[in-house]
């Protein structure tokens, strides 16, 4: 029987026996008392009942009220503790056998001791779990908060208050745990007042959900950025986890700006100025771009060296700088100023510019960057070439206009560099004309035409110039256009080559028809002359036609040979020598100098139709020409005024002496037929048979 039972069992025995005792005590009382006390006690009766009554009732009530608040209480304890002990009835009935025998009290303390022993093996064991799961933590690279919640009324949490961290948690707040522990979760993160509402929100979710419910990258303290885990832990308890991502984002960062920044000049880089239009493409604002590129770097970079050349450009980069800073503000926010790479910057004006604020902006730059500075012991003046492109006028894409603005700043740096050039759609057709145009001379696309030249004294066509012209599906194309761009790719030495065999074909038609002193003239490049196999090549040509060296007049302009002038007159030396003719074409446009008609082994000497144009009405002009052409026929040449237009020209010239003209007035450059057709009746030569067998007109005789 348990101990709870008996000490029941004992206090109702006890009770109903105290009961028995006190009202035997009071019957006994009550029969040995003598008649005075009786009497007392009768006039008392009601009185001692009652006290006998309410003694029984306070004994039984005590029954009551030890059972319930100290033996019930056993009877719990005693179940609890076998609960405790006994894992299973089975081990139960094993203990009550093995103790069977033992007194009660045995029993009692035998269960106590148990339960104690059980209760500090649990608290070793907790120890450990306490010892392992702070292991744990502090093992942890990760930032751990362990938080007890601060409620608001509604029980909803809207902040917290550290109760534990790990090793990680310090580091990364770099405060000591004191200084951490206690404090609120307000109170640590510096954005908690900015992001107030988020973080409660936050708080409010995980109560609600009771599990993890955000992960975030933040800006915790200062400089320290973590990805930031809330759990939700027991009721009232919640922890925060931040992985510690501030190295990765410093490298980010890093990255960030190796991608998008020039490291050298600290400008934006190509990547980023790209990016950026496309931008302002995606918006459809316009835009100009200046694309600079500075003169002669090259030379700087090697006769001064490396170092010296990336100075110059992080000076560059500050002038431009300097000037972006030099604008009022509206200006200042809509240039953006960038390294392309090498010594190529590029400015981006947003907005949609005047051709003369174009012209402003592109001067302001050339002017920024020509201001003086020293590099040690040098003094620069730097001078650059700028080519501008705008948006959407002369591109819908960032490519476009930067290869356009390329185009330009290469037109720059044609004549010379230290200015810059708009881009136009004609640079554009010379670009494609400039890659077509070798293809052109193989595919025959060329054509020879002939223009008159006329004997003044003879007054017959004793001459033709022979001028290509080129055929393109969309019209003949002048040689104004094609021919600077075939110098500049070189295409001139073929296509002077092709002229040179037609002038030949020519020059035999015009001696079948019995124009036997006809002479052709073409115009020869420098780049031809220049050419060691020159005179192989031409004696080839000519051979091949069967035409003597006297027949072709090979006309030079003076700007081409200023250069070298010594090498020159040497190789026409040596063409005069073979028989050829040399004439001096364009005399009197720029620079023209008596000297050169001295110096030069010359036949000819051929007098630009600008010196012309003022013939009637500038006397002054008449004077010159008359001079040149005296002065020629002293030293021996003769003289072809070139671009007579109309009779009085013709007159006018007669009267001076003028050898030879050519013009429109006599005929313009005419196809190969309509040349000779135009010989045959200039000249009265008469057409024996032009019929069907004879097209060529060999069996032409003269009249
Ligand atoms: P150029 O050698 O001075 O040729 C004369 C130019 O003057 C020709 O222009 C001709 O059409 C033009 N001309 C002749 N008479 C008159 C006239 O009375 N009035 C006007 N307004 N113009 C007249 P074109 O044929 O356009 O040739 C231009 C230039 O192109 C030539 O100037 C020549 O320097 C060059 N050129 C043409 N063909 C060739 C070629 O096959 N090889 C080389 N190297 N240059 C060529
Ligand atoms: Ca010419
Ligand atoms: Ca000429």
């Amino acid at each position: 029987m348990k101990l709870s039972k008996k000490i029941g069992f004992l206090l109702l025995y006890t009770t109903i026996t105290i009961s028995i005792v006190i009202s035997s005590m009071y019957a006994f009382i009550y029969n040995k008392l003598n008649k005075s006390s009786i009497d007392i006690i009768i006039n008392y009766k009601g009185i001692f009942f009652t006290i006998l009554f309410l003694m029984v009732i306070s004994n039984i009530l005590i029954y009551c009220f030890i059972n319930t608040k100290i033996i019930k209480r056993l009877k719990v304890t005693e179940e609890t503790i076998e609960n405790v002990i006994y894992k299973d009835i089975k081990e139960k009935k094993l203990y009550d056998n093995k103790y069977r025998e033992r007194d009660e009290i045995t029993n009692l303390h035998n269960e106590i001791s148990n339960v104690m022993d059980k209760l500090l093996d649990a608290k070793k064991y907790l120890k450990v779990e306490e010892r392992n799961y702070s292991n744990i933590l502090n093992a942890m690279s990760n930032a751990f908060f362990h938080l007890k919640a601060i409620e608001d009324e509604n029980g909803d949490y809207i902040d917290g208050i550290v109760i534990d961290i790990n090793y990680a948690a310090s580091d990364f707040l770099e405060l000591d745990r004191e200084k951490i522990i206690n404090k609120k979760l307000s109170e640590l993160y510096e954005g908690f007042d900015i992001y107030k509402n988020k973080v409660i929100k936050v708080l409010k979710r995980i109560k609600q959900t009771k599990s993890e419910c955000f992960a975030r990258e933040l800006n915790v303290i200062g400089d320290k950025w973590g990805v930031i885990s809330i759990y939700f832990l027991n009721e009232g308890y919640f922890s925060i986890i931040i992985n510690d991502v501030t190295e990765i984002k410093k490298h980010s960062e890093e990255l960030t700006y190796l991608a998008n920044y020039d490291t050298l000049t600290n400008l934006l880089n190509r990547h980023n100025l790209l990016e950026y239009m496309m931008e302002l493409i995606n918006k459809e604002e316009e835009f100009s771009i200046y694309f600079i590129d500075i003169d002669d770097f090259k030379n700087i970079n090697d006769t001064l060296g490396h170092n010296t050349g990336d100075e110059v450009l992080r000076i560059a980069a500050d002038k431009l700088l300097e000037l972006k800073y030099s604008f009022d503000m509206e200006t200042f926010n809509k240039i953006t100023v960038g390294r392309v790479g090498g010594d190529e910057f590029l400015v981006v004006k947003e907005g949609k510019d005047s051709i003369s604020e174009m012209k402003l902006l592109a001067k302001n730059i050339l002017d920024a960057l020509n201001k003086q500075f020293n590099i040690g012991m040098h003094t620069f003046n730097l001078k650059a070439s700028i080519g501008i492109s705008s948006y959407p006028s002369d591109g819908d894409n960032v490519f476009t206009l930067i290869k356009y603005a390329d185009i330009s700043m290469y037109r720059c740096k044609e004549e010379g560099g230290s200015r810059y050039k708009i881009f136009s759609e004609e640079m554009l057709e010379e670009i494609n004309m400039q890659s077509s145009l070798s293809s052109a001379i193989n595919n025959k696309e060329f054509e020879v035409y002939f223009q008159p030249i006329y004997d003044v004294n003879k007054e017959k066509i004793v001459a033709a110039e022979a001028l290509t012209r080129w055929n393109t599906p969309e019209g003949i194309i002048s040689p104004a256009r094609y021919i600077p761009l075939a110098k500049k790719t070189g295409d001139i030495i073929k296509l002077d080559e092709f002229v040179l065999e037609e002038a030949c074909k020519c020059c035999k038609t015009m001696q079948e028809l019995g124009e036997k002193d006809f002479k052709v003239s073409i115009n020869i490049s420098y780049s031809a002359i220049k050419q060691s196999n020159l005179i192989e090549k031409l004696l080839s040509i000519i051979n091949k036609e069967g035409i003597p060296p006297g027949s072709i007049k090979l006309e030079i302009t003076e700007d081409e040979i200023i250069d070298n002038i010594d090498f020159t007159v040497n190789i026409l030396n040596k063409l005069r020598e073979l028989g050829f003719n040399i004439a001096l074409d364009d005399f009197g446009v720029g620079y023209s100098s008596f000297n050169y008609i001295k110096i030069l082994p010359l036949d000819t000497l051929k007098i630009d139709r600008s010196l012309l144009k003022s013939l009637e009405k500038d006397k002054k002009t008449l004077a010159i020409i008359e001079t040149l052409i005296k002065l020629s026929h002293t030293l021996g040449l003769d003289v072809v005024c070139e671009g007579v237009e109309i009779h009085n020209q013709l007159e006018l010239l007669k009267k001076i002496n003028c050898d030879n003209i050519q013009g429109f007035y006599i005929s313009k450059p005419i196809d190969f037929n309509s040349f000779k057709n135009f010989i045959i009746d200039f000249n009265k030569i008469e057409r024996r048979d032009l019929s069907e067998n004879n097209k060529e007109g060999r069996e032409i005789r003269r009249v």
